[in-house]
C-alpha cells in the first residue's frame, strides 16, 4: 500500500521497554484482505486473526508478542480509529438497573497511561514481602493462557482468576516472602501468596502499566446513576454497524 495511507502513532510506553520496537509506529487502515482474515473462522478460533491483521497494517517489522499489553491494546484502538473513525457506538446495559443505553465513545478521548520508571520493577508488599517483576507482554498473556486451559465446564470467572495468577507467575522475576520458602517454583509462590499481597500487586500493575485505558463514564438514561465502564475489544470491535 502507498505511503500516504500510513498514519504515525506514538506508543504509550514511548518504546522505553523495548530493544527492537521503535516508539513510533505507522499504521494503515484495514482493507478487504483484513476483513477476510477476521471472518476466517479457523484463524479466529486459533486466536491468530487479530495478530495477523495488526501485522498486516503496521509498516514496521515488529514482534507483536514483545509488546506490552497496553501498547498492543492501544494499537488495536488506533487501527479501529484509522479504519472507521473516532467514534465507537455501543449498546450497554446499566450495571445498576439493567436498562439498555446507547453510548458513543471517542477513541481520541480515551486516557493514556505512561510510566516513567524502568524495569525490572521492585515492589514492597503489605506483608513485608517483596516482588521483582516486569510489565505484562503479549507473550506472557499467551503463555498464561496456554498454561491455564479451561478444565471441563469450569466457570468463566474461575478460569479468569486462574489465568491471572498464571500471568503473575509469568511476569515474576524474583520474590521474597516472610511466609514462603524462597526456593519454590514461581507458580507455586504466586499461589501461596497472601490475598492482600496479590491484590496490592495487581492494583499496582493495573494503575501503572503503560497503555490505553479504555474506560468511560456511563450516565444511565433510565435511572440516572453513573458507572465506570470499559470498552471490550470483542468479536464485533472491527465490524461496527452503520
Ligand atoms: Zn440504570
Amino acid at each position: 500500500m502507498k505511503e500516504m495511507y500510513y498514519e504515525k502513532v506514538e506508543l504509550p510506553s514511548c518504546g522505553l521497554f523495548y530493544q527492537n520496537i521503535p516508539p513510533e509506529i505507522h499504521i494503515r487502515p484495514m482493507t478487504g484482505v483484513e476483513q477476510d482474515i477476521l471472518t476466517t473462522e479457523r484463524l479466529v478460533k486459533q486466536g491468530k486473526a487479530v495478530d495477523m491483521v495488526l501485522k498486516n497494517c503496521i509498516k514496521e517489522e515488529i514482534n507483536l508478542d514483545e509488546l506490552l499489553v497496553g501498547d498492543y491494546a492501544f494499537l488495536l484502538f488506533k487501527l479501529r480509529e484509522i479504519t472507521y473513525g473516532d467514534e465507537i457506538d455501543l449498546s450497554v446495559r446499566c450495571p445498576k438497573c439493567g436498562a439498555e443505553n446507547e453510548v458513543t465513545v471517542l477513541i481520541s478521548e480515551l486516557p493514556l497511561k505512561v510510566y516513567e520508571g524502568s524495569e525490572p520493577i521492585e515492589m514492597n508488599l503489605p506483608s513485608k514481602g517483596r516482588v521483582v517483576f516486569h510489565f505484562p507482554r503479549m507473550k506472557d498473556i499467551k503463555a498464561s493462557e496456554r498454561r491455564a486451559k479451561p478444565i471441563g465446564a469450569e466457570k468463566a470467572k474461575v478460569l479468569a482468576e486462574r489465568r491471572i495468577t498464571s500471568l503473575l507467575a509469568e511476569i515474576l522475576e524474583e520474590f521474597d516472602f516472610p511466609y514462603l520458602q524462597s526456593d519454590i517454583p514461581k507458580t507455586e509462590a504466586v499461589r501461596g501468596m497472601l490475598a492482600k499481597d496479590i491484590t496490592a500487586w495487581r492494583k499496582w500493575i493495573e494503575d501503572n502499566s503503560p497503555g490505553i485505558d479504555p474506560v468511560y463514564q456511563l450516565t444511565c438514561e433510565e435511572c440516572g446513576r453513573e458507572s465506570r465502564m470499559s470498552v471490550e475489544v470483542g468479536a464485533d470491535f472491527f465490524f461496527p454497524e452503520d
